[in-house]
Order: C-alpha cells, then structure tokens, then sequence
C-alpha cells in the first residue's frame, strides 16, 4: 500500500492544496495531511481550527486523512508507514525552498522520496498569506478556497473588528 504525507501549514487550507490532493489521491492509496506548526509564520487559525476546516474541505476525497503533529517529519513517517512527502509547486522561489527540505529530508530518511506537483495554472497565484490578507481587507476570496474557509475566515474579520471597535 503506498502511503504518502502532505505536510504544511494550510493557514488556511486553500483551492490550490485541495486541488493537489485531489489529484494525487487518485495515485496514492492514502494520504495523510500534517498539519505543522510553522515557527516562521505566524498563525491565523489554530491547529485544531485547520485540521477541522480541512477535513470539512476534503469530505469527497475517502482516502484522505488529516493530523496536526509537532516534531521530526521523519518521525511522523515513519509512524504512519508512509514512503513518499507531497509538496507543491508553484514557482522558482518554491522549488528553491522545497529542493533543499527535500534533500534534507533524503539525508534524514533515505527510503523516503519527496513527489513536486506542479500547481494547476488556475491556482497558482493562491497562497494562504494573501488570502488572509485580502479576506481580512474585506475582499472576496469566494472560489479560491472551499466554503468552509471562506466562512471560518469571515468569523475571524468579524472578531478582529469586534476587538477594533
Ligand atoms: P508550508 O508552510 O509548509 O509552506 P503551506 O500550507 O504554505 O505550508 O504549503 C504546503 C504545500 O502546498 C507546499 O508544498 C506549497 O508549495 C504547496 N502549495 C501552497 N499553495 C499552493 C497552490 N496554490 N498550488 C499548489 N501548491 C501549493
């Protein structure tokens, strides 16, 4: 059975990533989505809030599952007999970053192999930081993230304005 790991942030999941696990379910017998505390990115939502909004995104996709854990991505793969690391890529920028976590990754597991998917043109200006950015500016994000997100982010702007006021 080969299992694979997506591993990251998903501060907030977004079209982009729902759209890399939809194509790579149908490659890989299961996926396991780890949801990471990223200590360089301050986070909007919490683990517990990603995870949940996530696993509301990906109801259509039966061999997805969805974790937060905190520690050695080695260790978590190793937990779960997963063989593979998913990430995405969207520009040059990502494939500078992502080849080097992939080679220190290779170092640290080298029966583990890191798959790049290439993001779908029609998602690849998406990321989680601009997102956040312009939903909390009131701007319209409906179609670049799934329902769920799009509500859990106007929730958010309506506590940050409460806060403000
Ligand atoms: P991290 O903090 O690990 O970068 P992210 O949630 O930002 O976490 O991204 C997780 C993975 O998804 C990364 O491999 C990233 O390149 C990829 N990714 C993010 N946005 C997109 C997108 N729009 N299209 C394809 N891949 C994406």
């Amino acid at each position: 059975m080969a299992i694979a790991v997506y591993p990251g942030s998903f501060d907030p999941v977004t079209m982009g990533h729902i759209d890399i696990l939809e194509r790579t379910s149908q490659v890989f017998d299961k996926i396991v989505v780890a949801v990471v505390h990223n200590v360089t990115k301050e986070a909007l939502f919490t683990l517990d809030e990603r995870v949940d909004l996530i696993k509301k995104s990906i109801q259509h996709l039966p061999n997805v599952e969805v974790e937060c854990f905190n520690g050695l991505l080695a260790d978590f793969l190793r937990a779960r007999d997963a063989t593979v690391i998913i990430r995405g890529l969207r520009s040059i920028t990502d494939f500078e970053y992502e080849s080097h976590m992939s080679m220190m990754n290779k170092s640290l597991l080298p029966d583990i192999d890191t798959v790049f998917i290439m993001s779908n043109p029609c998602y690849i200006f998406i990321s989680s930081s601009g997102i956040k950015e312009a939903a909390l500016l009131g701007g319209d994000v409906s179609g670049l993230v799934p329902a769920a997100v799009e509500k859990g982010l106007q929730e958010k702007l309506q506590r940050y304005l409460f806060k403000t006021k």
